[in-house]
């Protein structure tokens, strides 16, 4: 099961792909946790996206690219995987064609008003990468991790200006992505407006008819 889950910053994929990778034993691949990681452990990689990242623009297709195809070739992808945040341009979705077989896209779509109260409300553990918001998905204890008890943070991205800029370079350079998926006969929608667990009903619909 190879799948890739498209849409905009916030719209709840990385949500949905935990939940969905859990089910079927498969790697949740994340571009962004990938960088956030290389940047938290100060990595040569790190160094170099930093300050994109923080920026909101993308980074560099070919690097990015690389970092694609060396994470699929592991081991742990032999059974499938679930694209994060990959890929986000067109030129990106040509080179995935030469080293995958996806055959199922999933198109997350809410509005840029839902987008803004998911991100500005949405706090994460940096060391693992989980996700809470502070009123939709709450942690137990408020701004502390379920399981390590340790602070949450807001992502440095998730401020106003580069929420901004980040909905614009998704706008330009990822939303056409959903043409090229759709002309393939790959694509399908779904509604990321209602609450996780409807959303990820929806989702298991889908799945199971493909
Ligand atoms: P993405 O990976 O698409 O950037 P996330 O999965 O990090 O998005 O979700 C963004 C924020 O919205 C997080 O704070 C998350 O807890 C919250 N969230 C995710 N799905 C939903 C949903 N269906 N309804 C309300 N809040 C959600
Ligand atoms: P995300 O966690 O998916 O919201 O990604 C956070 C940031 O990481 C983005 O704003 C980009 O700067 C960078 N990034 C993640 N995935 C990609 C990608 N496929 N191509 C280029 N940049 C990316």
């Amino acid at each position: 099961m190879q799948l890739i889950f498209l849409g905009p910053p916030g719209a709840g994929k990385g949500t949905m792909a935990t939940r969905v990778a859990d089910d079927h034993d498969i790697p949740h691949i994340s571009t962004g946790d990938i960088f956030r990681y290389n940047i938290n452990n100060k990595t040569a990689l790190g160094l170099q996206v930093k300050s994109i990242l923080d920026s909101g623009e993308l980074v560099p297709d070919g690097l990015t690219i690389d970092l694609v195809r060396d994470r699929l070739g592991q081991e742990d992808c032999s059974k499938g995987f679930i694209l994060d945040g990959f890929p986000r341009t067109i030129a990106q979705a040509e080179a995935l064609e030469s080293f995958s077989d996806i055959r199922c896209v999933l198109n997350f779509s809410l509005s840029d008003e839902i987008i803004v109260d998911r991100l500005s409300g949405r706090r994460v553990h940096k060391s693992s990468g989980r996700t809470y918001h502070v009123l939709h998905n709450p942690p137990k204890v408020s701004g502390k991790d379920d399981v390590t008890g340790e602070e949450l943070i807001v992502r440095s991205d998730d401020q106003v200006d580069s929420v901004r800029k980040r909905l614009s370079v998704y706008y330009e350079q990822t939303a056409p992505l959903k043409e090229f998926y759709q002309n393939k006969g790959i694509l399908h929608e779904v509604d990321a407006t209602p609450p996780p667990d409807e959303v990820y009903e929806s989702i298991k619909t889908i799945l199971a008819e493909t």
